[in-house]
């Protein structure tokens, strides 16, 4: 499943590719599932829309989007189409020459001549559109604050008091939007806190330093990513995500790269969490 560098590498990697660009006309496929608002609707919003820009809001993609005389000015958004990619979405930007793949969603052709297009095998992804009326003003939120914009004062205040695992609260999606268990295995190891730790028993200066870790790994997949972005926004997009160098996820019974203690594995609320036992406290 993307997780948040992963979106964010899309997004940017879109962004860099489509904005500008008009849409011009929308296909959409039968299958029910993918799309969360009606054809009506998403043709509404999105035909004739000039794409302003794509970015990551948590794990979505929104692209903001202007249609011509609405707004108030050439640059006030005037709806929204959000993209939620699941465990298997894709977004590509092709030509149309390049054969539609099995299990694409949603086509939207370009003034530019290009497509992009939503391709979901296993349909857990998301389409929707944010319509033009007064919710376009708000626009689409994600449910927590964006681990990568908060700063230490706001994750120290989300995060103490809480009498769950840190592990648990780092992964509440209410709480942080986006952080998933690589991620926050990585950042507890990095921060020196094991995952079971009740979030309330952690010092401001742990909490300050777990918050450093989290925008540290969560940085370093993001640059990562930047490097291959063409691997992933492009027309037959089969290559699988980057990678950071795990130090403790997945690497159950192998030597703590830091310490050569073997990593241990736990269940905590119903996922596993990695961690060395010398190294976290
Ligand atoms: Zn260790």
């Amino acid at each position: 499943m993307p997780e948040l560098p992963e979106v964010e590498t899309i997004a940017r990697g879109l962004h860099k590719q489509v904005a500008g660009d008009t849409i011009q006309s929308i296909w959409l496929g039968e299958k029910p599932e993918p799309l969360k608002s009606s054809p009506r609707e998403i043709a509404k919003v999105l035909e004739q829309s000039k794409i302003l820009e794509v970015r990551r809001v948590g794990k979505h993609i929104v692209f903001d989007l202007k249609q011509p005389g609405r707004g108030r000015n050439s640059q006030e958004r005037s709806g929204q189409c959000v993209v939620h990619l699941g465990m298997t979405g894709k977004m590509q930007v092709t030509t149309p020459d390049v054969e539609v793949a099995k299990h694409t969603h949603a086509i939207a052709r370009l003034a530019s001549g290009r497509e992009v297009r939503f391709v979901d095998p296993r349909r857990f992804g998301r389409l929707a559109v944010v319509g033009a009326r007064a919710s376009a003003a708000a626009g689409f939120h994600a449910s927590g604050d964006d681990p990568l914009e908060l700063q230490s004062t706001r994750f120290i205040e989300l995060f103490r008091g809480r009498k769950t695992p840190i592990k648990s609260a780092l992964l509440n999606q209410k709480l942080l939007s986006g952080v998933g268990n690589i991620y926050a295995d990585e950042s507890l190891f990095r921060a020196g806190i094991r995952p079971r730790r009740r979030a309330a028993s952690l010092t401001r200066e742990q909490l300050r330093s777990l918050h450093a870790a989290v925008q540290a790994v969560l940085g370093e997949a993001i640059a990562l990513g930047g490097s291959s972005i063409n691997d992933y926004v492009n027309a037959d997009g089969e290559e699988g995500f980057f990678q950071l160098e795990h130090r403790v996820y997945g690497r159950e019974g192998e030597p703590c790269l830091v310490c050569g203690t073997p990593i241990k594995r736990v269940v905590i609320a119903s996922r596993s969490s990695h961690y060395c036992s010398h190294c976290q406290k």
